[in-house]
């Protein structure tokens, strides 16, 4: 199969098979590790055919692996994207790009429901560069023409965000920030390729944390950039020059948890909407937010952008902070971790977990409450996870 496999295939095909079959002086079936730092050069005249691009091959570990490309060029082929660039981690390929596009004293547009160390980054890091931000309310389209300006650079949003997994109009968001000069980019972890492909609404850049589904294991850290070539271009030389690089043993868990993408989502997509529909009709659940459910703000939104919602559930438990931990000690399958999106499910309060640092006040206003709860659901069976979940309310 070769690699433009795209436009004929099925997601599971392309998430087997695209971007292999590349790797030369080898009959495996799989993309060897590349386990080097460096690449040599048979003579002189080899070199220059590499330095005057009559060569396309490998040159040093910082520029490029042929590991991790295999990685690169399937998640291209998922994404519809032209080209992607691999990282040692989510948070690398975030703040990576924001150091390549932000220009000195510009002006950039990010929502409140946001990854917290992305926040973190742009109010001790990115100030240096008298970059301003401006913070809105997630999928609030009204606000974001409001916030955009003459000088913004970047409109810079997760969707589905975290924890209450608002979804963006992204051709909406695209059409505002577009008419102002001002490029978006989607973080995209918690939908995937398969689920979601904010390129295809015109978005300019989809990010995600490839420690997350994409690996699927809970096994590695990686994150990705991908976009049209012209756009990954200033991010592939920054990375050269920041460093960030994914090693090649870690590429490689990624292509093979890759493999099973297509499988694990569709398993993560009908639990996780199993989950949440099962927990809403219980008397002991507060609230529930899932993108699936009619219930959440923005399930129209959601269903006309996106296949399927992912496998993170939030809800609140009807119990105070200590009830809510009760609640998840008595759980016996998911295990008490940061993280989603791996094969095990996994079980956290916000409130204890990423926002522990934060005053109580700093939280309410971030609307992080004592008795929310972020579960994400693994590939155990689902009427395993229900009758666990059920079992532990009646602990609270
Ligand atoms: C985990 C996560 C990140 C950070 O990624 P790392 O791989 O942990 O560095 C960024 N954005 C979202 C939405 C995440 O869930």
């Amino acid at each position: 199969m070769s690699n433009d496999s795209r436009a004929d295939s099925g997601g599971s095909t392309r998430s087997v098979h695209a971007g292999e079959r590349d790797h030369q002086g080898s009959d495996a079936v799989t993309t060897p590790i590349y386990q080097t730092s460096t690449f040599w050069f048979e003579n002189s005249e080899k070199l220059r055919a590499f330095q005057e691009g009559r060569d396309k091959r490998d040159e040093y570990g910082r520029y490029g692996n042929p590991t991790w490309r295999a990685v690169e060029r399937k998640l291209s082929d998922l994404e519809g994207a032209d080209e992607a660039v691999l990282f040692a981690s989510g948070m690398c390929a975030a703040t990576t790009l924001f150091l390549a596009l932000l220009p000195k004293g510009g002006h950039l547009v990010i929502t409140s429901d946001c990854y917290r160390r992305t926040r973190q980054f742009i109010r001790d890091y990115l100030v240096k560069l008298d970059i301003e931000t401006t913070v809105i309310e997630a999928a609030d389209t009204k606000k974001l023409g409001d916030a955009l300006r003459d000088d913004t650079a970047m409109f810079f949003t997760e969707s589905p965000t975290n924890p209450y997994l608002r979804v963006i109009d992204i051709p909406e968001a695209v059409k505002l920030a577009h008419a102002r000069g001002a490029k978006v980019v989607i973080d995209s972890t918690f939908a995937t390729p398969l689920c979601h492909r904010p390129l295809d609404f015109g978005a300019d850049y989809a990010i995600h944390s490839a420690t997350k589904y994409l690996g699927g294991h809970n096994d590695l850290m990686a994150g990705v950039v991908l976009g049209s070539s012209e756009h990954i271009k200033p991010v592939r030389d920054a990375v050269g020059v920041l460093g960030g690089v994914i090693d090649a043993n870690s590429a490689f868990l990624l292509l093979r948890g890759l493999k099973t993408l297509s499988l694990r989502m569709k398993r993560h997509n009908e639990t996780a909407l199993r989950v949440a529909t099962w927990l809403e009709a219980h008397p002991a659940i507060r609230q529930v937010w899932y993108p699936g459910l009619a219930s959440h703000p923005d399930h129209l939104v959601a269903s006309r952008l996106m296949d399927g919602f992912g496998g993170v559930v939030t809800f609140e438990v009807e119990a105070d902070f200590d009830g809510s931990c009760r609640f998840v000690d008595a759980c016996k399958i998911p295990y008490i971790a940061p993280s989603l999106g791996g094969v095990e499910t996994l079980i956290e309060m916000p409130a204890l977990m990423s926002f522990w640092d934060q005053t109580p006040e700093q939280r309410a206003e971030l609307g992080i409450t004592d008795s929310l709860i972020r579960y994400s659901c693994g590939i155990e069976d689902a009427d395993d996870l229900i009758a666990d979940l059920d079992q532990a309310l009646r602990a609270v």
